[in-house]
């Protein structure tokens, strides 16, 4: 107990308990395989993976320059007003409706 480190079922190797994530057990128990494993499993999609998401991404940026616009218009209205898009609509929204309200009054010339 205590001093027998794990081994990882993937690359045999025998490494310290800290490299191992922990089971949901009580006790936690060392959970397989090892992180390096892990770590390894994920780059190796990523590569494989990567290259074909970038495309998927390029594609639809072509095929949708106006939603491109919309995705900058949105991370500008983060950056410099903190608001998202639909709390920008709403807003617009609501001033629109104040004119169009204050304006239909105006022209029927109720407000004297
Ligand atoms: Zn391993």
């Amino acid at each position: 107990m205590g001093d027998v480190l794990p081994t990882c079922t993937k690359c045999g190797e025998t490494r310290p308990r800290s490299a191992f994530p922990n089971s949901k057990h009580d006790p936690p128990r060392p959970c397989q395989p090892c992180k390096p494993c892990r770590n390894e499993t994920r780059r190796k999609w990523y590569a494989r993976n990567a290259q074909s998401a970038l495309a998927i991404n390029q594609g639809w940026r072509e095929r949708n320059p106006h939603l491109m616009r919309l995705g900058q218009r949105r991370a500008e209205l983060r950056r410099r007003y903190g608001l998202t898009l639909e709390d920008y609509a709403s807003i617009l929204e609501r001033q629109g409706a104040f004119v169009r309200f204050v304006g239909a009054h105006n022209d029927q010339n109720t407000w004297r």
